[in-house]
C-alpha cells in the first residue's frame, strides 16, 4: 500500500539532480531554458535539486574530464534506487567535439549506466523534455522491480511464520 503510494507519487514528482561533467555549458543552458517559463519543465512535476539522495533522475552533461569523473561516480552511489540516468548532449553520449581529446573520457557510460540517452549539440529544449518524459516511464518500471523482491519476501516470511519487516507501518 505505502509502496504503490510511493511509486504513484515518485512519477508525478521525480527529483532531478544536474551535474555537468565538464560540459561548455551549451547544454546547461538549455536545461535552465527547459525549466523557465516558456517550456515549464516543472509542469510534469520535475524539479531542479542540489542533493543526490534525495534524487531521482541523474541529468548529466559534458564529455566527462577527468577531473570530474570521481565525482560522477560519487554522485550516481548516492542516489537512492530506483534511478535514472540521463546523458543529455552529444558529449555525454560519445564525447562529441571532445572525443579523443587527452583530458576527455568520450562519454559517461563508461563510468555509469546510462538509461536514455539525448543527442544534440546542444539539445534543443522540447529534446530534453521528450528525454525526461521517457525517463519517468523507466523510472516506474524499475520502481515496480524494486518492489517486487520485497513483495515476495513478505509472503515467504508470512508462510513460514517469521516477522514481516516489509509492511510494519502498515500494520501499526
Ligand atoms: S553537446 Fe555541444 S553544447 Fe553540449 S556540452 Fe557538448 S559541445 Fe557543449
Amino acid at each position: 500500500m505505502i509502496a504503490e503510494f510511493l511509486r504513484r507519487f515518485r512519477k508525478k514528482s521525480p527529483w532531478v539532480l544536474h551535474y555537468n561533467a565538464g560540459s561548455c555549458n551549451g547544454c546547461d543552458i538549455e536545461i535552465l531554458a527547459s525549466l523557465a517559463p516558456k517550456y515549464d519543465l516543472e509542469r510534469l512535476g520535475i524539479r531542479n535539486t542540489g542533493n543526490p539522495k534525495q534524487s531521482d533522475i541523474f541529468l548529466v552533461t559534458g564529455p566527462v574530464t577527468q577531473r570530474s569523473r570521481e565525482r560522477l561516480v560519487e554522485l550516481y552511489t548516492q542516489i537512492p534506487e530506483p534511478k535514472v540516468v540521463v546523458a543529455c548532449g552529444s558529449c555525454t553520449c560519445t564525447g562529441g567535439v571532445f572525443r579523443g581529446m587527452y583530458g576527455s573520457e568520450d562519454g559517461i557510460d563508461r563510468y555509469i549506466p546510462v538509461d536514455v540517452y539525448i543527442g544534440g549539440c546542444a539539445p534543443h529544449p522540447e529534446q530534453i523534455i521528450d528525454g525526461l518524459v521517457q525517463a519517468l516511464e523507466i523510472l516506474e518500471k524499475k520502481s515496480k522491480n524494486v518492489e517486487q523482491p520485497k513483495k515476495l519476501m513478505g509472503k515467504i516470511s508470512e508462510r513460514d511464520g517469521g516477522i514481516d519487516k516489509t509492511n510494519m507501518a502498515g500494520k501499526l
